[in-house]
């Protein structure tokens, strides 16, 4: 600003760990794509058609006739108790040595990403990701300004090589991110030999792991292996979430810590919003209780399936050539390798003005991203829908393949 200018400066300097902060491309994408007419593969939003509303409605009216101001006033930051204890017996159900005292009920399990970040990175501390990895998860550790590492991988997940060479690479690593079931983006689950030798080589390695799963109740065909969590309870921090199998509008997650992280993670969570609505929780206490779960779970599974078959034949029928991808056994994305000369994001406007939105995949990758990849998610359109979306993307990759008319990658 020169001298004598009328505009005075600005009074506002930025910390630096908010220029790490960037705006999500899925919510950039998702404000293009929700035009009227554009069939969106794109956001990963569950199912309204599975929200139990009329299940919430009685648990809601229950809570206000019997614990109004319970519900409505401050309440613990470590969560409401019993829910606490019905989170530490369905994890036990799974395998793990869980006890309440470990349970952090967290606003999402996006806040869960958060406070581990906050807890657990210094600015230059190594963490290490897979390639690719959930975005959300970038997006909550890098303002805390760790140095991302890659893992090199294969369709299973991550290689134990990568982490057994981690202290060699990137001495210090504070954590590997792994989402061991139904990955997102890629869908994919890591097989119990995997997860046995992860678990194993980071053992080996000393390097801790934090496990996000918010997807392993959506299984089509067979419930996943044991979580890597319960192999090593000590050096695993476990993240679950009530947003894929209730509604994510309840903004319900949990943390289950090592108990010598639980301190430092409970006064994060303190500093971060006090604790997580207590209203909600004790509504999803009420609804969860009596073995909600159990039935409705089944009828999500039954639902996401047909619509993974949906896609599975569509893309079959409509892909070009030389295009990849496996269909995932749960979860809610397809991941899809384009043929050499596409690049997901370039083609991503013609694609919208065709009618049809995606993510391209290149978001999901801590460095070195593949442009080729694209995320489609199968779970918010119907199967009619889900057909004509991945015509019409056909259609633009076809188009684009034979004319040559867009930008391209070698
Ligand atoms: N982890 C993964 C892998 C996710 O896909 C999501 C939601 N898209 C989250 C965490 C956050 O979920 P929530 O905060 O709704 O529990």
């Amino acid at each position: 600003m020169s001298i004598g200018s009328t505009v005075p400066s600005s009074p506002w300097t930025l910390a630096q760990r908010a220029a790490r902060m960037n705006p999500s491309i899925i919510r950039e994408i998702l404000k293009v794509t929700e035009q009227p007419g554009v069939l969106s593969l794109a956001g990963g939003l569950p199912s309204p058609d599975t929200f139990p509303i009329e299940a919430m409605r009685e648990a809601t009216a229950k809570v206000l006739a019997e614990a109004p101001r319970e519900a409505l006033q401050y309440a613990a930051s470590e969560g409401y108790g019993p829910l606490r204890e019905w989170v530490a017996a369905q994890l036990q159900r799974q395998g793990q040595q869980v006890t309440p005292a470990q349970v952090l009920i967290t606003t999402g399990s996006q806040q869960g990403l958060d406070l581990v970040g906050k807890v657990l990175v210094d600015a230059g501390a190594p963490v290490a990701v897979e390639a690719p990895t959930y975005l959300g998860a970038l997006q909550a550790f890098a303002p805390y300004e760790p140095i991302f590492t890659n893992l090199a991988g294969d369709a299973d997940g991550p290689l134990p090589e990568a982490l057994t060479r981690l202290p060699h690479d990137a001495p210090g690593t504070r954590f590997a991110y792994l989402l061991p079931n139904f990955q997102n983006p890629t869908g994919r689950v890591m097989p119990e030999a995997r997860r046995q030798a992860l678990v194993q080589a980071a053992q080996a390695a000393r390097v801790p792991l934090v496990e996000d799963n918010p997807y392993g109740d959506l299984w089509f065909d067979e419930a996943p292996p044991a979580p890597l969590a319960a192999r090593w309870p000590e050096g695993v921090v476990y993240l679950g979430s009530f947003s894929k199998v209730l509604a994510p509008g309840l903004r319900l997650g949990y943390v289950v810590a090592p108990a010598e992280l639980c301190p430092k993670l409970l006064q994060a969570k303190q500093a971060a919003d006090l604790h997580t609505p207590g209203f909600n929780q004790r509504v999803v206490y009420e609804v969860i209780k009596g073995g909600f779960l159990d039935r409705h779970v089944p009828t999500i599974r039954a639902r996401y399936k047909a619509q993974r078959d949906a896609m599975a034949t569509a893309l079959s029928a409509h892909m070009p050539a030389g295009s990849e991808w496996s269909a995932p056994h749960g979860g809610m994305f397809f991941w899809i390798r384009l043929p050499a000369g596409c690049n997901a994001m370039a083609l991503l406007p013609g694609a919208v003005e065709a009618g049809v939105a995606y993510v391209p995949g290149e978001a999901f990758y801590a460095h070195a991203p593949d442009a080729r990849t694209m995320r489609l998610s199968f779970v918010t359109l119907t199967p009619e829908e889900i057909g004509q979306a991945v015509a019409m993307l056909g259609g633009v990759l076809r188009r684009h393949l034979t004319e040559g008319l867009e930008e391209t990658t070698p």
